[in-house]
C-alpha cells in the first residue's frame, strides 16, 4: 500500500476528485493529465464508468445547431476527436457519413442561419433543397420538410472507443481512477472546498469537480447549494433488424421540426421517437408507450419507413439546462468546486473540447473569453 493510501484504496488526498467517469468527468481528467496536473482522482458510483447516459446514447457526432457557440465547442470537439497526438496514439473510430438536418418553412431559421455561420467560418456544410436531399436518402417525404443541412464531416462515434481513450491517457498520465465509490457529501472551510466524504472513506482536496450528468444538483445539495436551472430528460433509443429499405451510406437524419432521428445501424436503423419527459436522476425505466409515437411519426413524415420491426429499444437521461447551453465553470459560491455539467443531447460530441476548456479553466490557462461567459454556470442560479 502506497503511504497515502487508505485500506479502502482510496488515497487521503488528490489535488483534484472529479465525481463522474461519464464523458464529462473522464474528459475533464485526461486533458488535466495531458496538460501536467496529474493528481487527479476519478470517482465513478457504478462498478462500470460510462454506464449511464455515456453509454446510451445515439453515439451522433452533429456540429450544427441553433446555437453559434454550442457549434464552436462542437466543431474544436471534432477536431481534437479525430486528431492524434504523442500521448494519444489511437484515433478514435468516426464514420464520417455526414448528416442532413431537415427543417420546414419558417421553422429553420436559426438553425439555417447557424449553418451560414458555421460554413463561413469553414465547417463543411451547406444548405440543401428538397431533391438534394432526397438524392442522398430517398426514403424522406418531401411533404415534412422544406431544406436540409447537410454537414460532411458529422458521423457515428465509436463511443466506447473515445471513453477508454480518455480514461485510458489519464491513467498512463497519473490519474487514479475508482468505481463503486460513491461520493457523500462535502467538507468545506471558509467557503472553499476541503474535501470529498465517499462511501469508502475521505479525500482531502483542492479542487472538486461536479461532472455527475443527471446528478449535478444531487452534489450541489449535498455541498449545501441551491440547484442550477438543468433538468433531467428521458429519451428513448430504438433498433430495428436488418431492413431491405436502409442503406449503409446515408447520413444521419434529424426532422428538427417532428423531432425524430435515424441513422443507419448494423443493416438496420437507430431511431429515437424525439421523447423528452423530465425524470429523477437513476435507472432509467423504459416505455413501451414511445414505441406509439415513433411509429406515428414515421407514418406521418417518412411513411417509406412505416411499419418497420422493432429489435431493441433503451432510454438515458439528457441534462439540459435552461438555455440548452453546457454549464462549465467555477461556481462562484464555492470557492473549488467547478462543474462539467447540463451537457444535453451533446455531450458524446463535445466532450473532448469541454475537457480540453475545463482543464485550461482549473490549471488558470487563458480560455476563449466568449465560452468561458457563455457557459458560466452562475448563469443558470
Ligand atoms: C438517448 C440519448 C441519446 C443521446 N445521443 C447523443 C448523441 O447522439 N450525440 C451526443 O453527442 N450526445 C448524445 N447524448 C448526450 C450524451 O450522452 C450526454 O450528454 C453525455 O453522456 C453526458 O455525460 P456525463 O458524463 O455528463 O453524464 P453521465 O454519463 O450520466 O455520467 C455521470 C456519472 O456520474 C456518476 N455519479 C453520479 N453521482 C455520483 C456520486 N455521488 N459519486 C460518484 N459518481 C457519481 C454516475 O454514476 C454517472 O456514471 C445522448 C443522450 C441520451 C440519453
Amino acid at each position: 500500500m502506497k503511504p497515502t493510501e487508505t485500506t479502502s484504496g482510496l488515497p487521503s488526498s488528490a489535488d483534484v476528485v472529479v465525481v463522474g467517469g461519464g464523458f464529462a468527468g473522464a474528459a475533464v481528467a485526461c486533458f488535466l493529465c495531458r496538460k501536467g496536473l496529474t493528481d487527479v482522482l476519478v470517482l465513478e458510483a457504478e462498478s462500470q464508468f460510462g454506464q449511464h447516459a455515456s453509454g446510451l446514447n445515439a453515439a451522433m457526432a452533429r456540429q450544427v445547431t441553433a446555437d453559434p457557440l454550442t457549434n464552436e465547442i462542437l466543431s474544436r470537439s471534432l477536431s481534437l476527436l479525430t486528431a492524434a497526438g504523442d500521448d494519444w496514439p489511437d484515433t478514435v473510430d468516426l464514420r464520417p457519413g455526414g448528416s442532413l438536418l431537415l427543417t420546414a418553412k419558417g421553422r429553420g431559421d436559426g438553425l439555417l442561419s447557424a449553418a451560414r455561420t458555421a460554413a463561413e467560418k469553414g465547417l463543411d456544410c451547406r444548405v440543401l433543397d428538397r431533391e438534394g436531399a432526397m438524392a442522398m436518402v430517398p426514403v424522406l417525404d418531401p411533404r415534412a420538410f422544406d431544406r436540409a443541412v447537410y454537414t460532411a464531416s458529422d458521423g457515428v462515434v465509436d463511443i466506447h472507443g473515445l471513453l477508454w481513450r480518455f480514461l485510458k491517457t489519464a491513467r498512463k498520465g497519473g490519474a487514479r481512477l475508482v468505481t463503486s465509490c460513491r461520493m457523500t457529501g462535502v467538507e468545506s472551510r471558509d467557503g472553499r472546498v476541503t474535501a470529498v466524504t465517499t462511501d469508502r472513506g475521505r479525500v482531502t482536496c483542492r479542487v472538486l469537480v461536479n461532472a455527475a450528468g443527471a446528478w449535478g444538483n444531487r452534489l450541489a445539495a449535498l455541498v449545501g447549494l441551491d440547484p442550477l436551472a438543468m433538468t433531467p430528460y428521458r429519451r428513448h433509443l430504438v433498433t430495428t433488424p436488418p431492413l431491405e429499405v436502409t442503406d449503409p451510406g446515408w447520413p444521419f437524419v434529424w426532422d428538427t421540426t417532428h423531432d425524430f432521428y435515424f441513422r443507419p445501424e448494423v443493416g438496420g436503423l437507430l431511431l429515437t421517437p424525439g421523447d423528452e419527459s423530465p425524470m429523477e436522476p437513476g435507472d432509467t425505466p423504459r416505455d413501451p408507450a414511445v414505441l406509439e409515437i415513433l411509429a406515428d411519426k414515421l407514418a406521418r413524415y417518412c411513411p417509406e419507413l412505416s411499419g418497420i420491426p422493432v429489435a431493441r429499444y433503451w432510454a438515458g437521461l439528457r441534462t439540459i439546462t435552461r438555455d440548452s447551453r453546457f454549464a462549465v465553470g467555477w461556481d462562484g459560491r464555492m470557492e473549488g468546486l467547478f462543474w462539467v455539467a447540463g451537457l444535453g443531447g451533446h455531450g458524446m460530441t463535445a466532450s473532448s473540447a469541454v475537457g480540453e476548456f475545463s482543464a485550461d479553466r482549473i490549471l488558470g490557462n487563458p480560455v476563449n473569453e466568449s465560452w468561458k461567459k457563455g457557459l458560466a454556470p452562475n448563469r443558470l442560479c
